[in-house]
């Protein structure tokens, strides 16, 4: 199975950036550098590192691929990850929903752009996982493309969008760090929770930007820091934020027995400087001058979160506190929305 595209999207080497042969339909190949990309089941894989996943596990999934439901994949996946029953079950729940928030969550990123959304353009989502999100943009947009790092997730994506008869759908396998796409490609885009486990954030950033359309929209939440109105998201653990980073690892694993690497979660300070470096040094490249501009919104209550409790009984009850929250404790309020333009 080739690698579906739409007109508008040219996939391009990671490393060269200069547009791939997919004339051959189980590899893609770089007529610059030569490097040669493997297609499984219409998913390129376009990371210029090598891969680190179960090549065993990958194998069983596209081999069960046809005969598997959508359930029956998200299962097996999980039952590669050797994690307790209890949490392998929340895994399968927060996967089965994953349609419901992918569509809640297309609702919010187009809210926050306004009315000037280009429905007839191609939707992206970065660190699409195992593409709730991806099957709602393909529902609004005239094209949705999911990147992830994890192969496994996208073979399940795919399924997903299968299952639902979507076919202006395209997964990729590749790195936020290294978008294999011509600039100006995506007049939205979309990265949940994915900013805090990229390991260099200003290039997240400048490579969003880079492949953003002129009048697109680059949406992401980042989780805080310094939020004192609940724990560190990852390990459900109070207070690790407010610990020098070099010691964060040694109290998690003091209380919670556990590695603590792969995140850097940005305070609200660190967020905005590296907004205002990183675009801010583009508008000087450029010399425009309506150049790049970002908003970045409290939130005091995340409503998609699975721990909900006094917090969010209070904010229903008294929606002014959540506002009050936003407004005079933006510096420690749980996460915040990101919201980029690019000038016309
Ligand atoms: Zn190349």
């Amino acid at each position: 199975m080739s690698v579906k595209t739409f007109n508008a999207l040219t996939l391009l080497c990671p490393l060269c950036r200069v547009p791939l042969d997919d004339s051959i339909a189980t590899r893609c190949v770089c007529p610059r550098c030569a490097r040669s990309f493997p297609i499984f089941h219409g998913i390129p894989d376009l990371r210029s590192e090598p891969d680190e996943y179960s090549g065993e596990e990958l194998a069983t999934l596209l081999a069960r691929f046809d005969e598997s439901s959508l359930e029956d994949l998200i299962r097996l996946r999980l039952s590669f990850n050797q994690m307790p029953a209890d949490v392998a079950d929340l895994h399968l729940k927060h996967e089965l929903v994953g349609n419901e928030r992918g569509a809640e969550r297309t609702e919010q990123i187009v809210r926050f752009a306004g009315d000037a959304v280009d429905f007839s353009g191609i939707a992206l989502d970065i660190g699409c996982g195992m593409g709730g999100m991806v099957h709602a943009l393909a529902q609004r947009f005239a094209w949705a493309v999911g990147i992830d790092v994890a192969l496994p997730d996208l073979i399940i994506a795919q399924k997903r969008c299968q299952e639902a008869g979507l076919d202006n759908v395209t997964f990729i396998c590749a790195s936020a760090e290294a978008l294999p796409f011509a600039d100006g490609t995506f007049a939205m885009m979309n990265a949940t929770d994915v900013v805090e486990h990229v390991p260099q954030q200003r290039l997240f950033l400048s490579e969003g930007y880079r492949v953003l359309q002129p009048g697109g929209y680059f949406c992401f939440n980042s989780p805080n820091r310094y939020n004192i109105f609940g724990p560190e998201p990852h390990v459900n653990l109070w207070g690790v934020g407010f610990l020098p980073r070099a010691w964060m690892p040694a109290y998690v694993k003091l209380f919670k027995g556990m590695g603590y690497t792969g995140k850097r979660l940005l305070s609200y300070l660190e967020l905005r400087a590296m907004l205002h470096q990183t675009l801010g040094a583009d508008k000087a490249r450029n010399g425009t001058a309506s150049g790049p501009s970002f908003q970045i919104l409290g939130t005091a209550i995340r409503a998609s979160s699975a721990r909900k409790g006094w917090k969010h009984r209070l904010a229903f009850r008294y929606p002014f506190l959540v506002d009050l929250a936003n407004r005079f404790l933006k510096p420690f309020v749980p996460q915040y929305e990101v919201v980029v333009s690019k000038p016309r």
